[in-house]
């Protein structure tokens, strides 16, 4: 359930949406009506057919053959109006409002049930209450510098090819999201930029309007122990909230929060329920696979190990690096 003010702030953004597709009709028109005297009086025409049919309802009797004539009219009137559009070169609906959704037309309601673009605006709103980090817009997959990455290394493949298909696998996430749900853990130490790519893919999908959320596990481990012991700030609760119903979750630091019992509760909660209701989350940790199983009880190490994408950040610590340039 969300909150009375997310409730509202979502319904005040779908009736910006419905006044904007209604000013932009009456804008198009209005330039159009003034080019084409022709399509004013299609239009006027119309309306008075439209007139004439409610009166016929009222009317009773056997109104076939004059609703027959009527239809008849009104679809060789919309036909001449298409077609004039067609001359000009625009769509057959340039008359009609473009509204952003266009089952509900922005009312929010199909058939007396909320519609899905109210359903999602509620989680975008929810969403917003949760911390959003300073300079998002440095974070971009083009700022990710691969340079950083030495091109020579131990093992068969070299931190710098290693990093390149990490970074090809962030983007095609971004690109193809929601991806079906695929979660993914980002390991390795500090300073190899797993910040930077969950920032970046975090930019990338909240562009196609879902719902991101980003957080620390420490921060929403306190987050849901102030709203579970009523030491509630104002938007605890639904920070909370947005973070099991986002669409995509960016958990940072998996590893560095204080142990205890509300840390696996809250951690195993979210992480599942996510799971089960297949939205997206991106775990970040210093920790490795071995660390993860031996700080956290069997179940949640599993979730994340058997069901989450592994990607290892390799190279050496590019804050130390940029400090020493
Ligand atoms: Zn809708």
């Amino acid at each position: 359930m969300y909150s009375s003010q997310v409730c509202e702030a979502a319904l005040r953004q779908l009736s910006r949406r419905r006044s904007q597709a209604l000013a932009t009709a009456d804008a198009r028109r209005d330039e159009l009506f003034a080019r084409v005297l022709r399509l004013k009086e299609i239009e006027q025409q119309l309306s008075a057919q439209g007139a004439q049919l409610g009166r016929l309802a009222l009317s009773g009797g056997n109104p076939a053959q004059k609703l027959a004539e009527i239809s008849r009219k009104n679809l060789a009137l919309q036909q001449e109006q298409e077609d004039i559009l067609k001359q000009l070169g625009l769509p057959s609906d340039y008359l009609d409002p473009p509204y952003f959704c266009p089952l509900c037309q922005d009312t929010g309601n199909v058939d007396g049930k909320r519609c899905a673009c109210l359903t999602a605006l509620m989680r975008v709103e929810a969403s917003k209450a949760l911390r959003a980090p300073e300079h998002l817009d440095d974070y971009t997959f083009d700022t990710f510098d691969l340079s950083y990455y030495p091109t020579q290394g131990d093992g068969p493949v070299s931190p710098h090819q290693q990093m390149q298909a990490v970074l090809n696998k962030c983007r095609s996430f971004a690109e193809s999201f929601p991806c079906n749900g695929e979660s993914l853990l980002f390991v390795g130490r500090t300073g190899l930029g797993k910040t930077h790519l969950s920032l970046a893919i975090a930019s990338e999908v909240a562009k196609t309007g879902a719902a991101v959320a980003y957080t620390s596990a420490q921060d929403l481990i306190d987050r849901a122990e102030r709203a579970k012991f009523g030491r509630d700030n104002g938007n605890d609760a639904e920070f909370v909230q947005g973070a099991l119903t986002c669409d995509l979750l960016i958990l940072d630091d998996l590893g560095t929060e204080f142990p205890g019992q509300m840390a696996a509760v809250t951690l195993f909660q979210v992480i599942n329920t996510r799971l089960l209701e297949r939205r997206s989350t991106i775990i970040s940790s210093n920790l490795s696979p071995q660390e993860l199983h031996e700080r956290y009880s069997e179940r949640l190490a599993s979730r994340i190990l058997c069901s989450y994408s592994p990607l290892p950040f390799a190279g050496n610590d590019i804050r130390l690096q940029k400090a020493m340039k």
